[in-house]
């Protein structure tokens, strides 16, 4: 019989190494069925396997099967232990209660991989859950993940999803609802609530442990330093600002986590477990996706400062291995680094590239994006709506006549509006008017690979769900996987 492409892969132990202080051993559920739902071929060459040497059957016994690996080393699958803030409130009773690191492999790029999964059973951390994923659920996170990695969100990605014949009960699902296992593909599984665990348990000594392996697998460039102290503030200030742009890219691309609890923070600063995500339809800053979220604690306004609250219990948690002093510049980056990222990535949205913006003067910025969220906010046109529409009306007589820029029937039904846009459209072709003139070509194609024609609204989602569950049709499905995969040309 050939070998599995998927379990020969040179797996490498690094987490495992680390000693049984940072997880369990766990055992594999066994399904009933497993039928390949979504196998995600743009993953291989990035660990060193093509399409065709894969087969779906490989995929099936590698990550539904879970077949062992053959490693050159004894490679468990190994439930992670973490605890964390939900909702601001500490919980010692998390870890990974329906999944596990499957493995880590090391990537094209060098970097090392984790295949992560999602429902493949119970682990000592499933207090009483069944350790298994909704199809839907399975379903929502290859479309999330898929969708920002197009728009340019750090994200984790998934590899494969399986189908796997059982009847779950949810209270968020009409159940009895199908059942599926997902193997996810991301830099790290290590979580800001890795380093809450050990702090909680007084084991600051595992903490420095896991901090010098963070530093020497994820941010190895910083290890030529050699004053620990100086490394550590480095190395925080570093997850900072990735955090910091990883939610200046949610926020531009429009997109609501939903659950930004500390177990859910990644310590590479790459997005990752989506739930009851949602892309927003209007600009609206107290919108909440989670029908849990009573308060809107994780409304889509509040990620920037969730995901800052977040970074500083995690410099709680360092107490004891990193001087608070040590963590100070860290989080005074964050703020000025969200700032940044945001503006440019908003920018392009409305045509300016980087360098065109820099033509631009700070509070022309300010004012430019201010008033275009006052614009949407006020007028209740769609957040990507917006965008989508500047972007196909594009004329290159903008600079000299603003009458041209964005015609909505906003204008005819509501005085206020047409008050509004009036407004803006001056604002804005001031900005214009600040470019060369031969560079409206370049606008023209910045709101082009910044605006995408299709975003992955609930309704879309809702509609793939129903042809699956009425008919088991997943044609939708794939076709609108790769719409979101190409959406500016959608
Ligand atoms: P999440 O909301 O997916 O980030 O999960 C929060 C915690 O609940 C983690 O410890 C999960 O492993 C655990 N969990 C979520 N769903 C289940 C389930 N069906 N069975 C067991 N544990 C679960
Ligand atoms: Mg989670």
């Amino acid at each position: 019989m050939d070998s599995n492409p998927l379990l020969t892969l040179p797996y490498e132990s690094a987490f495992a190494d680390l000693g049984v202080d940072y997880y369990d051993e766990v055992t594999p559920a066994s399904f009933p069925k497993h039928i390949l739902r979504f196998r995600n071929d743009a993953l291989l060459p990035k660990i060193g396997l093509s399409a065709e040497a894969v087969s779906d059957r490989n995929f099936i016994e590698a990550f539904g099967q879970f077949q062992s690996k053959q490693a050159d080393h004894y490679s468990p699958f190994l439930a992670l232990r973490y605890h964390g803030y939900q909702f601001h409130s500490y919980n010692p009773f998390l870890g990974d209660g329906r999944g596990f690191l499957h493995g880590q492999v090391r990537g094209d790029d060098g970097k090392l991989y984790d295949f992560g999964t999602k429902g493949s059973g119970p682990t000592p951390y499933s207090r009483g859950g069944d350790g298994k994923l909704t199809l839907k659920g399975g379903v929502r996170e290859v479309l999330a993940s898929e969708a920002l990695n197009s728009l340019g969100v750090n994200t984790s990605r998934t590899l494969s999803l399986i189908e796997t014949g059982e009847a779950l009960h949810r209270g968020d699902e009409p159940s009895p609802t199908r059942s599926s296992v997902m193997v996810r593909f991301s830099l790290s599984h290590i979580r800001f609530g890795t380093f809450e665990r050990l702090h909680y348990i007084k084991r600051p000594d595992l903490a420095k442990s896991l901090l010098d392996h963070v530093i020497e697998i994820y941010y190895p460039h910083l290890l030529s330093i050699e004053t620990e102290q100086e490394r550590y503030g480095q190395w925080f200030i570093e997850l900072s600002k990735r955090l910091a742009t990883l939610v200046a890219q949610w926020m531009t691309a429009g997109f609501c986590h939903a659950v930004l609890n500390t177990d859910n923070m990644s310590i590479t600063g790459e997005s990752f477990d989506y739930g009851p995500f949602a892309f927003i339809e209007e600009y609206d800053p107290r919108f909440t996706a989670a029908y849990f979220d009573y308060s809107g604690l994780y409304c889509y306004g509040n990620q920037p400062s969730a995901c800052y609250w977040n970074l500083e219990k995690l410099a709680v948690a360092l107490d004891g291995v990193v001087e608070a002093a040590v963590l100070e510049p860290g989080l005074a980056q964050y703020q000025p680094k969200y700032a940044e990222v945001y503006c440019d990535r908003f920018l392009k949205q409305l045509g300016f590239t980087t360098d065109a913006a820099r033509q631009l003067g700070s509070g022309e910025v300010r004012e430019l994006i201010s008033q275009t969220l006052t614009l949407l906010e006020r007028t209740h046109v769609g957040y990507h709506d917006f965008f989508s529409t500047l972007t196909q009306q594009f004329t290159f007589d903008w600079q000299t006549d603003s009458t041209h820029i964005l015609q909505t029937t906003l204008e005819r039904s509501d005085p206020q509006a047409a008050e509004q846009l009036s407004q803006w459209r001056s604002l804005y072709q001031h900005a214009l008017i600040r470019l060369p003139k031969d560079t409206m070509t370049s606008v023209q194609q910045c709101l082009k690979a910044a605006n995408p024609e299709i975003v992955l609204h609930r309704p879309k989602i809702e509609a793939v769900w129903e042809l699956i569950t009425e008919e088991d049709n997943w044609q939708p499905f794939y076709t609108l996987l790769e719409a979101i995969r190409n959406p500016m040309t959608a």
